[in-house]
């Protein structure tokens, strides 16, 4: 069968290649996969900074955005049948099995040894047929079917809000005001899931007013902002939360000047560059005297796919198209290396199996 793979650490290894087609285990689902997401994540593997294939194997199967289909039901598997139409979640417990894994929150996992499918140290969805283990698959809606795909990109984004409101609960907290700073796929999913919470959202990103990317914000009642119109610093608001999705640090140091008192930020971003922080002391300051927190998310288990899964029926009813409009692009397998250009002003490209 045919299978998108990498090569980590080589760099640009991403090609076409021929696979044996998996057998499944006990308590395993075989899945044929109908479409694919890609990423930044996936990009990054394939520049050879990010990745780890399977013991034994030179390559992985890349691929963690998925939507598929349930072709054949291991031994012990309960809950599922043929034809059912699946999300898969990415991470797996880790080798210890440590007290979070087992508790399902692997997205919380204590050791680090965890297994992400397409990511590290197992295959990923990108293939004809694939495997998951029961345990870890999300039954979709067939109303859903056409933007489903984007469940796995909308789980961390659940994971993020839901987790900010948890770490809020030590205190009296009405949020009013939201600031997304970054408007790619992850930004916009953010700022329509804190507009369907109802709060007041601002997006901001460097993309101009006319982009696809800000008229997706304003069509959900949120504003957009341009930040090389106006530098996050000039814009006078302050926040309850805020959500920092571009990775960039400087985006994120500027963000710190829109706390509002008692307000929480958290980041998403992988953030490679080496810039140094020279005003950390003000940084400290800031959030000592506003009771102001910052906090990190990675991941996101099957509790954040069933929100999501929620979520996308409310945003079905009440902004009909508008996931669709993040897919901004629909590649056949044979097209896939185009997935992995960026630029053009894609939001979201998607890669379908047929
Ligand atoms: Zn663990």
């Amino acid at each position: 069968m045919k299978a998108i793979i990498a090569k980590p650490p080589e760099k640009n290894s991403v090609r076409l290649a021929e696979i044996p087609k998996p057998i499944i285990k006990k308590g395993e689902v075989l899945l044929k996969t109908l479409c694919l997401g890609i990423d930044g994540t996936d990009r990054e593997i394939n520049e050879g900074i990010y990745g780890t294939p399977p013991r034994g194997f030179d390559y992985i199967v890349l691929g963690h955005e998925a939507l598929a289909r349930v072709q054949e039901i291991g031994e012990q598997v309960e809950g599922f049948s043929e034809g059912d139409l699946v999300v898969p979640t990415v991470r797996r417990p880790c080798e210890e099995n440590c007290l979070n894994c087992r508790n399902g929150e692997t997205d919380m996992c204590l050791t680090g040894n965890y297994f992400e499918h397409g990511i590290y140290r197992l295959h990923g969805f990108a293939s004809e047929y694939t495997v998951s283990d029961a345990n870890f698959l999300v039954k979709v809606p067939e109303e859903l079917g056409d933007v489903a795909v984007l469940l796995e990109p909308l789980s961390i984004v659940e994971k993020a809000i839901s987790q900010s409101f948890k770490i809020q609960e030590r205190m009296a907290w009405q949020p009013k005001k939201a600031f997304v700073i970054g408007a790619g796929s992850l930004g916009l999913l953010a700022t329509v899931i804190l507009r369907l919470r109802g709060l007041e959202v601002y997006a901001a990103d460097i993309k101009d007013k006319g982009s696809l990317n800000a008229e997706i914000v304003r069509s959900v009642g949120a504003k957009y902002v341009n930040v090389r119109e106006s530098p996050i610093n000039t814009l006078g608001e302050k926040f309850d939360i805020l959500l920092e999705a571009t990775g960039r640090v400087e985006a994120a140091l500027a963000a710190l000047n829109l706390f509002g008192p008692d307000s929480v930020m958290c980041v998403l971003g992988i953030y490679r560059e080496e810039k140094a922080c020279q005003e950390f002391g003000r940084v400290l300051t800031n959030l000592v005297l506003g009771n102001r927190l910052i906090f990190g998310s990675v991941n996101s288990n099957k509790s954040h796919f069933e929100m999501g899964i929620k979520d996308m029926l409310e945003i079905k009813s009440k902004h009909e198209k508008i996931l669709d409009r993040l897919i901004t692009k629909k590649l056949n397998l044979a097209d896939f290396e185009q997935a992995f250009k960026v630029g053009g002003g894609d939001i979201k490209s998607i890669i379908s199996f047929g």
